[in-house]
């Protein structure tokens, strides 16, 4: 199989391109080197390092791509972004209210492709239409159809900087959700600018959406944007605005909400091929073995005990693609339950010893 470009599917050699265009590294913003998460999609953040975001690079399309439109996105949105990224008076105008709105929705597919290629073999990420399609809007100076982007001032700690794509469903109350998200809500903050948007990947499911955030629409276009401007988004809004919980419809009888296997989990990451989760406790964390995790993302679980050093004990089952805790109490409780549960018990061997595990039997969906 070659190689093609996500966007035009080109089978042109490829070239890197960074996730933030590289002009944000000149324009004199102190990004400090704070952990840099992408996600939450599908529930895992994908860790990007601790590095400054725009060192970040993907190499994912081919030079007429990079070179061309999506160049020309970057030079606008240098000259409309860098004052307000800084924190300056500035204005965005009407006319490049759409190149914003694109630049915000190319910028989001760009980061969700640092997932390995793997990774999105396991579904995580966007699926590959979405890059065509969008490739094909970009062509217009529009973004995805029934898009919507706000943008905003970020008031939260200098320096910091984030882009969250999370799965949202459109669902009528008592119809379970369908088995892939419709729509994703897209946060990038990059200094003082907070964009976010709600992009259907399901045209037919678009809905009239409401936003409790009180800031202007870029997209569509509603009339200039003066800078600074509306409510301004706290580091505590923030999770908030990221997992789309600002977001609702406006549409009687019709839910929007996050897809629920992306939200409301604990926030973990890999580190030397194990999985850390702060554990309920709120002041520890418990780990597991990556190959737990690879096995919930092809639909096979397990329950293990845990604890931390409280001490806390933590019965712990995987779930779609997250641990969750299912009980929390004394170490001798918490093991009487994990006996109980039905299933056979694995031993996965480790550099720092066993970790006992037990894999539990499939339940029949419904
Ligand atoms: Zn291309
Ligand atoms: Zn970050
Ligand atoms: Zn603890």
């Amino acid at each position: 199989m070659t190689d093609s470009c996500a966007f035009c599917g080109s089978t042109r050699p490829l070239t890197r391109e960074h996730v933030f265009g590289q002009w944000v590294s000149k324009i004199g913003l102190d990004l400090s080197p704070v952990r840099h998460i992408a996600g939450p999609l599908n529930g895992v953040p994908r860790d990007m390092g601790e590095q400054p975001p725009y060192r970040q690079t993907v190499k994912d399309f081919c030079s007429s791509c990079n070179n061309g439109w999506m160049s020309r996105l970057e030079d606008t949105a240098r000259r409309v972004l860098s004052p307000i990224i800084l924190g300056e008076p500035g204005a965005i105008s009407t006319q490049d209210q759409p190149v914003i709105a694109v630049w915000a929705q190319k910028t989001a597919l760009t980061a969700m492709l640092l997932s390995s290629k793997e990774q999105r073999s396991r579904g995580y990420g966007l699926p590959k239409s979405v890059y065509t399609m969008f490739y094909d809007c970009q062509s217009r100076m529009e973004p995805l159809g029934g898009s919507r982007f706000w943008v905003g001032q970020y008031e939260g700690k200098l320096g910091f900087a984030a882009i969250h794509v999370t799965p949202l469903a459109v669902r009528i109350p008592g119809i379970a959700e369908l088995d892939r998200p419709q729509c994703y809500a897209v946060t990038i903050v990059l200094g003082k600018l907070a964009l976010h948007g709600l992009v259907f990947t399901t045209p037919a499911l678009e809905i009239d959406v409401t936003m409790s955030l009180g800031i202007p629409q870029i997209w569509p276009p509603q009339g200039p944007v003066r800078w600074p401007t509306g409510q301004p988004c706290t580091e505590a809004m923030f999770q908030h605005l990221a997992n789309g919980k600002m977001l609702g419809s406006a549409v009687e009888s019709v839910e929007l909400q996050p897809w629920t296997p992306a939200i409301d989990l604990p926030r973990s990451v890999i580190v030397d091929g194990k999985v850390h989760v702060p554990a309920l406790c709120g002041k520890h964390s418990y780990c597991y073995p990556a190959v737990i995790l690879a096995e919930a993302l092809r639909g096979r679980f397990y329950a293990f005990a845990t604890g931390c050093a409280c001490p806390q004990a933590y019965l712990i089952q995987t779930e779609a693609d997250a641990a969750h805790c299912k009980a929390i109490g004394a170490a001798e409780g918490i093991s009487d339950m994990y006996e109980a549960l039905p299933g056979t018990e694995v031993v996965i061997h480790e550099e720092a010893g066993l970790f006992v595990c037990k894999r539990l039997p499939v339940v029949p969906a419904g």
